[in-house]
């Protein structure tokens, strides 16, 4: 692949410093059908979550007795990037995804609340421009609150990355496909637990530790956009009670 040049006088190709997350916003419960569900729009990202269940685990033999198994499946639309798409259905990408997401809420999921059931995760992509594990783990958090499954956390995930020797946050597609490294991480802020930790390309132990940092002061202003969706529903009927 030809280089691109991603950092010119400090500042990178879409004008942020190397610690900028760019703008997003979320909605909790777009989707009337669902237990829960939320949108997203992350830079140019626009993603879909929406949670079904906890409901009986079929068939039957994917069930627990002792606790709730998750079910995600993470997709993207055929028209939600520049790039082919290949055969329709999962591909191995979106099953690596999935599986790592799913894993991501089995950490913070009450399980054993509900066993022999399975609870249901969608995450739509609609628009992709890189960081889309991230940003749907983020959205489906919301999604999973808003059902009103119990979690002891509301995750979050945002990724970091290296363009020559600057560590950057939150790397956009161009960013994501010429960087020379992609750390999706997720993070449980009460505990500043990591439940995802990915890694494409190389980091130094220092740029790593760089790179969490960054991901990690990051968290505040996520968390914070997660529960302000979360209230916003409940706002106008506060004020009718006032
Ligand atoms: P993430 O979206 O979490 O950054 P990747 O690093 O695998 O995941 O991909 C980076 C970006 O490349 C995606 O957001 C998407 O825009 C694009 N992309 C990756 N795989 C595909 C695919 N199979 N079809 C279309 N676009 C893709």
């Amino acid at each position: 692949m030809d280089k691109v040049e991603l950092m010119i006088d400090g500042k990178r190709i879409d004008g942020r410093t190397a610690d900028q997350l760019r703008p997003i916003s979320i909605v909790a419960n777009p989707i009337r059908n669902a237990a829960g569900s939320a949108y997203i729009e992350w830079g140019a990202n626009k993603i879909f979550a929406a949670v079904y269940g906890p409901k009986e685990a079929l068939p039957k033999h994917t069930s627990d007795p002792e606790k709730a198994v998750i079910k995600c499946r993470y997709t993207m639309a055929p028209f939600s990037s520049v790039e082919e798409h290949g055969k329709p259905g999962m591909n191995r990408r979106a099953i690596e995804i999935s599986k790592v997401t799913a894993e991501v809420f089995e950490n913070v999921i009450l399980l054993n609340k509900f066993p022999g059931s399975e609870i249901d995760i969608y995450i739509e992509v609609m628009q992709s421009d890189g960081g889309t594990r991230a940003a749907g783990i983020t959205c489906a958090a919301v999604a999973l609150a808003a059902s009103g499954i119990p979690m002891r956390d509301l995750p979050y995930a945002v990724s970091a990355g290296k363009v020559g020797d600057t560590v950057i946050l939150d790397l956009n597609k161009i960013e994501d496909n010429y960087s020379d490294a992609d750390v999706p991480v997720a993070i449980c802020p009460r505990k500043k637990e990591v439940s995802l930790l990915q890694m494409d390309g190389n980091l130094t132990k220092d740029e790593f530790d760089t790179a969490l940092n960054m991901i990690i002061n990051s968290g505040s202003y996520i968390s914070q956009l997660q529960i302000d969706a979360l209230k916003k529903p409940y706002e106008k009927i506060e004020e009718r009670y006032l």
